[in-house]
């Protein structure tokens, strides 16, 4: 479904987009393992060495999704290593969680920045080089807490709606460049941000899933690998939940 493509996956040395990358290797396409600071390579490091002892091709670049000089460089450098950028998803995403009366204004900012400045940044820098190709796919991480917002999640609640705004202008302005831009809207995924979550609390989520589970990385990757294919070339400025029907 993938093969010989080129995909950029934010955030992906754990969680969703490690997830993401495995799933799109074993689908053909060449992937880079992106993770945000120095400290964290090792685990990048982990997730590529994985990825070729399975027979896939990947590589791990650093960049911060926030900094825009660092992503013009790993876009850089995808092209030079890859040929090309077929596929981005921006993965990549924090949460600083409290009440809105104690949420300081500098943790509503961290949040936006990462989850929403972000995706603007990368979306910029590699829609340009996919519209120059005359093909590309984008896709966005937006949440079930951006569409129905979430107690103590204000800041992560309106940059996951702010996602879906991008999403959607990105789609009109790029549809005839041959660049399509979609959304995945996670519910409740099993990865490190969830494992946080304290048992009791977690049991009453998942009672509440109609299809009584909690999500895998895999039910977003199989999401997101098909919204990155070819396939998926009329469909555009859409925003897919995946919650086990949690949002209906
Ligand atoms: P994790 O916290 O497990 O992973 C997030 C990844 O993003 C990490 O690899 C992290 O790197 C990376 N990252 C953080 N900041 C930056 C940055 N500035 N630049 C580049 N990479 C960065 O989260 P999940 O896998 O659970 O979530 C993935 C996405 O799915 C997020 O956007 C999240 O909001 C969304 N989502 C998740 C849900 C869930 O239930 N898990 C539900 C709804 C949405 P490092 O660890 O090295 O800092």
């Amino acid at each position: 479904m993938l093969k010989d493509r080129v995909a950029i996956i934010t955030g992906s040395s754990q969680g969703i987009g490690a997830g993401i990358a495995r799933y799109f290797t074993k689908l053909g396409a060449s992937v880079v393992v992106n993770y945000p600071f120095d400290s964290e390579a090792d685990k990048a490091n982990e997730v590529v060495k994985e990825i070729i002892a399975n027979g896939g091709k990947a590589i791990a670049l650093k960049a911060n999704v926030a900094s825009e000089e660092e992503v013009k460089q790993m876009v850089e450098d995808t092209v030079k290593e890859f040929g090309k950028l077929d596929i981005l998803v921006n993965n990549a995403g924090i949460t600083r969680d409290s009440s809105v009366k104690k949420m300081s204004v500098e943790n509503f900012k961290m949040v936006i920045d990462t989850n929403l400045v972000g995706s603007f940044i990368t979306s910029k820098v590699a829609a340009e080089v996919m519209a120059a190709q005359g093909y590309g796919r984008i896709i966005n991480t937006s949440s079930i807490a951006g569409q129905e917002g979430n107690f103590g999640q204000a800041n992560y609640a309106a940059s996951k709606a702010g996602v879906l705004g991008l999403t959607k202008t990105l789609a009109r302005e790029y549809a005839r460049k041959g660049v399509t831009v979609n959304a995945v809207s996670p519910g409740f995924i099993r990865t490190p941000m969830t494992d946080a979550i304290p048992e009791d609390i977690r049991t009453n989520m998942i009672n509440e899933i109609p299809v009584k589970r909690v999500g895998e990385p895999e039910d977003i990757a199989a999401a997101a690998a098909f919204l990155g294919s070819e396939q998926a070339g009329f469909i555009t400025g859409q925003l897919l939940p995946i919650n086990g029907g949690l949002n209906m």
